[in-house]
């Protein structure tokens, strides 16, 4: 195509009258080069991965020349393994022809997740063009999970100082003498401690507080069920 785009361009040097070679070099070059301007014509459902239906007449002023459809098709051995296709005026009959062509080999367009190029894929499960954003997404996904990882560590946390109370309260319980006016404070005193660790659980979910405010929160209520369950002296 280039070629004969350069050949076109020579012969439009030699006449003497300039401007209308160059009129006519761009008329015989437009249905060649029209697939290249405006809007790029692949355009697929990115549900399915099949390519939309090209509708060429949009892309050349309303009529179609018969010439910008035509496309032969030929197999050089009689085995039918090698195809050889060619267009004359246009590129469209290639690439509609081509199309239709990946749809017979059973390759799905797909997006990449991570650089948004378009490529071909065996199955409409592929989300990633190449090794590189494989290891791109990989990378993510380990941040991703570190992040929950500590995440789930203020949760671990939370558990633990839950048990830690429980502990407490039991050993009061089992102790003899212990003031039950006191035992009764430290029920009540470990009831708001996990309501108020809940609200504040949420708030860590929903990125209004920060983990540590929260695990911060957590060591200042320690101190709370520690002294209840000192004895008085
Ligand atoms: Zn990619």
């Amino acid at each position: 195509m280039a070629l004969r785009i350069w050949n076109e361009y020579l012969k439009a040097r030699e006449p003497r009258d300039r401007e209308s070679a160059c009129e006519r070099f761009i008329e015989k070059m437009n249905s060649f080069t029209a697939l290249f301007m405006g809007n790029p014509p692949l355009d697929f459902d990115e549900d399915t991965g099949k390519p939309k239906r090209l509708n060429i007449s949009t892309h050349i002023y309303g009529s179609v020349p018969q010439e910008d459809t035509r496309l032969d098709l030929w197999y050089p051995d009689n085995k039918r393994k090698t195809e050889c296709v060619a267009t004359h005026s246009s590129l469209y009959p290639l690439m509609i022809y081509y199309l239709n062509r990946l749809n017979d080999w059973g390759l799905y367009f797909r997006k990449c997740k991570i650089c948004g190029k378009v490529f071909l894929a065996k199955s409409q499960r592929y989300e990633l063009c190449s090794d590189k954003c494989r290891k791109k997404q990989s990378l993510q996904s380990k941040r991703e999970f570190d992040e929950r990882a500590r995440e789930n560590n203020y949760d671990l946390l939370y558990k633990n100082e839950c048990q830690n109370w429980r502990n407490k309260i039991n050993k009061a319980k089992k102790t003899s003498g212990f003031p039950s006016e006191r035992l009764k404070e430290m029920l009540a005193a470990f009831e708001s401690f996990k309501k108020g660790a809940l609200q504040r659980k949420q708030a860590v979910k929903k990125k209004e507080a920060s983990p540590k405010e929260f695990s911060g929160w957590l060591l200042r209520q320690s101190n709370v069920i520690v002294k209840l369950a000192e004895p008085e002296d």
